[in-house]
């Protein structure tokens, strides 16, 4: 079997390859319609893609007509994706064919904001176990998709806030290591990638993706793409200001949304209240050993009733509905989707986040937006990540420079 790049793809043939990936089996008759090619063409470029083995039949379905309409889809063995999601704390790694059927899947813990060198190395060894544990031929590999926080500039392939600490941009840095090309990306924008094409974004022409994590980030996704702003860093919600005497940030500065309202503030802010005389269930539970309280643990400790943890949730969700109602009086967005690991957090802090929204929005911009979490939960990254790679290398419409070379290097 070929592999994708020693075949002359054209730009159809690439367009048909992306719709499949996200949209899955597909008749040729909604393929032709949809991807606005006759049908003569699509069929034509369907059998190609069927000789060089990277579409299969699906299964075959009655047409309206009372025909079998055969279903195509992309061959789950083409090729695999490696998706890495970089975490301040803790990394996660998954290969993905092209069905978008995770094969193997891996996470360790990281100190990426710690700028800890040893990251890559992490991530070599990880991403060759898994490989050896898999067994897949090396040629199946098609691209490596990473997510990482802080500032990305995804055409130059530099990360600013993070792995910045190599002499070249760290895109370049692991294309050496891997022998593939790389595609990189803020970890929202990857969220964003992931709700707007599988997600509950995906019926929607505008959307706002929070993530809600360690940090919080926010995904944008206007006029039907995701929109990443010039130098690709927009979104950066969790470092406006919100309160002027504030703590200070990671970012340099003080009082952002982050230092209150992310989940390193709420447990931050639990310690400093217990250390000062309120009471809680927390007290009883770790007594002087606070340091053990984490944004999760409070939330438990909400659920079970205690009224600390729940306040803190509260105003957690107080401060980010507030500073999301300013960026719904600009954008209008029609939906809201919660991510990360503070989403699944339960209604403390989700109902509360609905609640300053409406308030601090204009009825006209705020009464009818869903809210809603995200469907995709923690698959979200891997997806974006995977959909990133489909986009700038396997369909880019610039032949991938850097995909042509470690091509040729792999033979
Ligand atoms: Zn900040």
């Amino acid at each position: 079997m070929a592999t994708i790049e020693h075949i002359k793809f054209s730009m159809r043939h690439r367009k048909v390859i992306k719709y499949l990936f996200y949209n899955g089996a597909t008749t040729l008759r909604d393929l032709s319609y949809l991807l606005e090619i006759t049908y003569p063409t699509t069929s034509k470029l369907i059998e190609e893609l069927q000789q060089e083995e990277f579409v299969q039949i699906h299964s075959e379905s009655r047409s309206s007509g009372g025909r079998r309409a055969a279903q195509y889809q992309l061959n789950s063995d083409a090729g695999y994706i490696m998706c890495v999601d970089a975490g301040r704390l803790n990394t996660k790694l998954a290969i993905m064919n092209l069905n978008r059927e995770i094969i193997s899947r891996r996470h360790f813990r990281s100190r990426v904001f710690n700028h800890d060198d040893g990251f890559l190395q992490l991530v070599i060894d990880n991403v060759e176990d898994m490989k050896t544990e898999i067994g897949i031929p090396e040629h199946k590999y098609l691209g490596m998709g990473v997510g990482i926080p802080g500032f990305v500039n995804t055409d130059l392939g530099k990360s600013y806030s993070f792995l910045n600490y190599y002499d070249k941009p760290i895109r370049e840095v692991l294309e050496e290591a891997f022998g593939l090309p790389v595609v990189i990306s803020n970890d929202v924008n990857l969220m964003a990638h992931a709700e707007h094409h599988f997600g509950s974004a995906k019926d929607h022409r505008d959307a706002l993706i929070i993530n809600l994590g360690w940090g919080i980030g926010l995904g944008l996704v206007l006029n039907n793409s995701v929109y990443m702003g010039a130098d690709g860093f927009a979104g950066e919600f969790g470092h406006i200001q919100v309160k002027h005497d504030g703590d200070h940030c990671h970012c340099g500065k003080y009082g952002c949304l982050e230092t209150v309202a992310s989940g390193e503030a709420i447990a931050k802010e639990a310690i400093r209240r217990l250390e000062a005389g309120e009471q809680s269930l927390l007290n009883s539970e770790y007594g002087d050993d606070r340091k053990q309280i984490t944004a999760r643990k409070i939330v438990r400790a909400a659920q079970r009733g205690d009224e600390f943890s729940i306040n803190l949730l509260h105003e957690s969700g107080e401060a980010i509905g507030k500073t999301l109602a300013m960026v719904l009086q600009i954008l209008n967005p029609k939906i809201i989707i919660l991510g990360g690991k503070h989403s699944q957090s339960g209604k403390f802090l989700t109902n509360s986040i609905k609640q300053s929204l409406l308030r601090h929005t204009n009825p006209m911009i705020g009464s009818d937006i869903i809210i809603q979490n995200s469907i995709l939960g923690e698959e979200s990254n891997f997806l974006g990540a995977a959909g990133l790679v489909v986009e700038k290398i396997i369909c880019s419409n610039v032949s991938n420079k850097s995909f042509v070379l470690n091509s040729s290097t792999r033979t």
